[in-house]
Order: structure tokens, then sequence, then C-alpha cells
């Protein structure tokens, strides 16, 4: 069986791994790239491989990292089957389409504008591409061993990142060798989800390194949020939230509405802007057997903020100047309505924004969370007053210290893990880490090597 790393290295983003054998392909994962431009740039070559010759793909998890080039595969000739637990493919029934639409959205904006080096700006694929793409998709359940590509038996485990994230394992059969890909890794203590679940086998292992190099904040989330919310609030500001319509938005809401009823921040209206996240909330309180949260928890969540859906509600809530809190995507502020909101927000000095996660390098959110004095949106930059928060602790990564404690709970003695999904400086460090604690043979792989496992 070989292996080739396709995409994720070097970055956070754009996540591929192809297996294959002498008959057959199977990928996992097919992440976009996103972040600066010139990772964004990648996702415009043509595949690295013939899309109609890759007989199925497995996703880790519902991420746009991890699966958000699917409708472009499908598009330019995949033609077999997607397989994913149920919750990850609820979820793309909402990202994928979503990002069909932002890009026709983008290409719009580019040619009216005229920033675009081309005279017809085309998106990389459409919402009606996604809704193709979602044909191809089938549920698996966590622990059920399915078939997808003959002779490769996969299973998936929870990794406890988002909802119906998993670990995923590729037994070979002709040269019975279990390769594991850890997907995206959870925390051992989330407020929301439950912890990875151990893995007891593997003979390859490829580990992401998102966290590599980085331990976060012992800090409490509760009291650190509160002390921000209250301040925030105390001078009449409005605390802008970007984040993650998937995973962090639901996170963010839960501790808002838990601190309230605590009576630990005053009373104010909550507001969830993103039509996504607001799906992907309700998909959340659907699934609650698979987190921490149970009904009444959700119920709380639900009952207490404000969706707003539609352009206009949005619009009027940019012009409110009372103290509120605003939950809006995208969690690195790349694009989606949190920009109206940052637009109107950054300048003044009353008003904080929270970001709660890794923020890519190249990203709005990286260059605020860096202290720029001025950022760009749309087109034009914008002063920098309000205050720049990040809650390293509320990442749904685990780091470093975690990943090792998580991969020392199982049976592994791997003989090679291959490190992907993270900086180059990271994954180097999350490298070094491995071979130290356990003597394991570890390498970070080159983008499109293949190797034999
Ligand atoms: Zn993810």
């Amino acid at each position: 069986m070989k292996l080739r790393f396709l995409g994720g290295v070097g970055t956070v983003t754009g996540s591929r791994h192809l297996l294959s054998d002498d008959n057959h392909r199977l990928l996992v994962d097919c992440g976009m790239y996103q972040g600066v431009k010139n990772l964004r740039r990648r996702n415009w070559a043509p595949f690295p491989v013939e899309p109609g010759t890759i007989n199925a793909v497995v996703l880790t998890h519902a991420h746009i990292d991890h699966s958000g080039y699917l409708p472009a595969l499908v598009k330019n000739g995949f033609k077999g089957k997607i397989y994913c637990t149920n919750a990850t493919h609820e979820l793309c029934k909402v990202l994928l389409p979503d990002a069909g639409y932002l890009q026709e959205e983008d290409a719009k904006y580019a040619f009216r504008k005229g920033f675009s080096k081309h005279d017809h700006p085309e998106p990389l694929f459409t919402e009606k591409d996604a809704h193709e793409a979602l044909k191809h998709f089938e549920s698996v359940h966590y622990h059920e061993t399915i078939e997808p590509v003959k002779g490769f038996e996969v299973t998936f485990t929870p990794a406890g990142h988002i909802l119906g994230s998993s670990c995923v394992h590729v037994h070979h059969r002709g040269s019975d060798r279990t390769v594991v890909f850890s997907g995206d890794v959870g925390r051992q203590n989330d407020v929301i989800m439950r912890p990875p679940e151990p893995i007891q086998k593997a003979d390859v292992l490829v580990c992401e390194s998102t966290y590599g190099d980085r331990l976060h904040e012992d800090s409490d989330p509760d009291d650190e949020l509160a002390e921000i919310i209250s301040k925030t609030a105390a001078r009449g500001g409005i605390v802008l939230m970007p984040a993650f319509a998937v995973g962090r938005a639901q996170t963010l809401l839960y501790l808002v509405q838990r601190l309230m009823a605590q009576h630990k921040i005053p009373k104010m209206p909550v507001y969830l802007n993103s039509p996504m996240a607001i799906r992907a909330t309700e998909i959340f309180v659907r699934h609650h057997k698979e987190h921490r949260l149970d009904q009444a928890q959700c119920q709380l969540i639900d009952d207490n903020t404000e969706y707003v859906r539609t352009v206009d509600e949005s619009i009027e809530l940019n012009a409110k100047r009372y103290p509120c809190i605003i939950v809006s995507a995208s969690g690195m502020a790349s694009g989606g309505r949190v920009l109206h909101h940052l637009k109107t927000l950054l300048p003044n000095n009353r008003n904080s924004v929270v970001f709660a996660g890794f923020q890519a390098p190249g990203t709005r959110g990286d260059s605020l969370v860096n202290g720029a004095g001025e950022v760009k949106i749309h087109g034009e930059y914008w002063p920098v007053k309000a205050e720049i928060y990040n809650i390293g602790s509320l990442s749904a990564h685990g780091d470093y210290r975690e990943i090792l404690d998580w991969l020392s709970q199982g049976k592994l003695s791997p003989q090679k893990v291959y490190i992907s999904h993270g900086e180059s400086v990271a994954s180097d460090e999350m490298r070094k880490r491995l071979r130290e604690r356990f003597g394991w043979d570890t390498e970070v792989p080159d983008l499109f090597e293949e190797v034999d496992v």
C-alpha cells in the first residue's frame, strides 16, 4: 500500500491524503486551502491525481479545510462515494453549499470591483456543484467497519474535535497493514466535546500538529470571558466574537448563557449572526447524545439566542449601539458577515473582539491578535481601536501535551509516524516530541511525497 501526501503539509489547511494499491485509490479528506493568497491559489491548481481515478473518499470531519474541495473534485470527474459519520454528513449539507455560494459571491465581487486578474472571474465551484457532491455522500456509524474500496477496510472512532469528527482507521487486507489518520484531535477537557477515543493499533500513524509547538493557556475560559464581557458592557461597548460556524460558535453561546444564568455577566442580548452557524446549532441540538450537553443545556442556548437570519436583520444589527454580544462567522475573519461588524466595531475603543481558536497565518484574525493597527476589509483599511483578545483555552485542537497524553492512552507502537496539518515549525516540533517521548520513527513529509506503508 502507498500513502501520498496531497495537502495539509506545512499548513493547517488543504488536508488530503491518498492511499493506493495496484488497483485502487482511496482519498482521506479533500480539503480546501485557506489563509494567505499563496495557499488559496493552490485550490486552483489541477488536482494532483485525476479525480476520475479515485474510487472513494472518506472524511475525518466536516470543516472546510478537510471537506471543502469535494464539490470541485466531483465537478472534475470523481464518480465514487464519500463516506463519513452521520453528523459530518449533516454538517457538510450546510457547509459545502455555503462554500459554493461564497465562491460565487467572491467571483461576482471581484468582477464588480475589477480587482481580479481575470476579465470574468469564475468561482472554484458553485452552490449547485456542492449539492451535486452531496449526492455522493453515505453516512457511517462510529466503530462500524466498511469497505469503501475493495481491500480497504475503514473504521471511524470519535476524535473529540467537533460534532461527528473522527480518526479514520484504514486496514489494507492485502498487506495486512493499518494506517490511522488522526484528523483534527480535540481536547481532553472540552466544555462541549467528549475527549478523543484512544487509538489501539496502527502500523502507520498520520498525526496532526496544529499546536505542535505550543501549549494552551491554563486560564479558565469562563473567568476570562466574564471579565472581558463585563468590562466591555460597563463602558457601553459591544463584544464581537468571530467564530467557526461549526464548533466554536456553539461553545461560545453556551458559555455566555451559562455565565448569564450564574449572574457572572450582566444580562444583555446575544445575537448569532450567521445562517450557517444557526443551522449548525440546530444540528448540534439534534445530535446532543454525541456531546456533553444534555437537552436542557442545549435549550438554554436555543431559548436565549437571537438568530439573525436575513441580510436586512444583519444590517439592522450592525446599527445597534447598546451593550450586546454578537457571535458571527467566519472564525478567522476571512469572510462572512463578521466583516461588516468588524468595519463598524473595530474603530471604536469601547468595543471588544474575542477570537477563540487557531488563527492561520495571513488571515485577518491572525493580524488582529498580533496587534495590527489597521486591517484591510473589502479593499479599504480600517483602524483597530477596539480591544482584541484571543482565548487560547477555547481551542478545538489539543495542544502537543494533550495529543501526546492521548496517544499514550492506547497500546500504540507504530513503525512510522508522519506529522501533518501544522505550520512547518509546529510539525517539526511535534516530530521531535513524539520521538523523544515514545522513541517512534517520526517524519514530516514533503508535499506530494509518496511513501510505501
Ligand atoms: Zn477541524
